[in-house]
């Protein structure tokens, strides 16, 4: 028997990287995108923390759908910045989604920051919200270093700056299964893999 899941998102990248991951682990499960279901009014991302908006999108979909859900809240917190640009990493330069605005604003502003102070790290916040609304949030942290200039064409948003510890490239010089290994995103997700499967396995 096959039992529907739904990644609450629309991010064609994001989505790939959970599917694979998923897919993999918890057999029998059908994973569909926002893309797969109606259209329902999504609210704003308005937490304060990654966990919150995690929390927030998936009860959101298991709401509108009557799926359990699956949804992620992610971004980049830079010690220099008291952990800024975090829950607004999407739109830190005033425009959703705006990677290269975003990035140029970053490297703006740690302009005059020194090397060692570049301190950084990719969270992500992972949420399994089950039909019946029973939740699961879990984050996990990917640290590394801000550099002053774009390297690497994969991935998107601050991953052509970031250069993950004990690595010499930037996120956006791996290849995404090489990413997805080592990521706040992988990480998270990989650690509600067993949620998930305990969960729809018993149901
Ligand atoms: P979300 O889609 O609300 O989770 O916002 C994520 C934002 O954080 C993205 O728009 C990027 O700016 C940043 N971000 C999160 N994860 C990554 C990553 O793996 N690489 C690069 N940027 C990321």
């Amino acid at each position: 028997m096959s039992t529907r899941l739904l990644l609450a998102t629309r991010n064609a990248g994001k989505l790939a990287e959970l599917q694979r991951l998923l897919e993999a682990a918890v057999p029998g499960v059908e994973v569909v995108g926002l893309r797969d279901v109606d259209d329902y009014p999504e609210a704003p991302e308005t937490g304060a923390t990654f966990a919150e908006n995690a929390l927030l999108k998936a009860h959101e979909a298991v709401r509108y759908t009557g799926l359990p859900a699956v949804a992620d809240d992610s971004g980049l917190t830079v010690d220099a910045l008291n952990g800024m640009p975090g829950v607004l990493s999407a739109r830190w330069s005033g425009r959703h989604g705006d990677d290269d605005g975003n990035t140029a604003l970053l490297l703006g502003q740690l302009a005059d920051v020194p090397d060692e102070r570049r301190g950084a790290a990719f969270v992500c916040a992972a949420a399994f919200v089950a039909a019946d609304g029973t939740e699961h949030v879990l984050e996990r942290h990917w640290r590394g270093t801000v550099i002053r200039e774009k390297r690497g064409s994969n991935g998107f948003g601050y991953d052509p700056v970031f250069v993950p510890q004990g690595m010499d490239l930037t996120s956006a010089e791996l290849v995404p299964a090489e990413k997805d290994a080592r990521s706040h995103r992988g990480q998270a997700f990989a650690a509600l893999v067993p949620v998930i499967a305990s969960t729809l396995g018993s149901s």
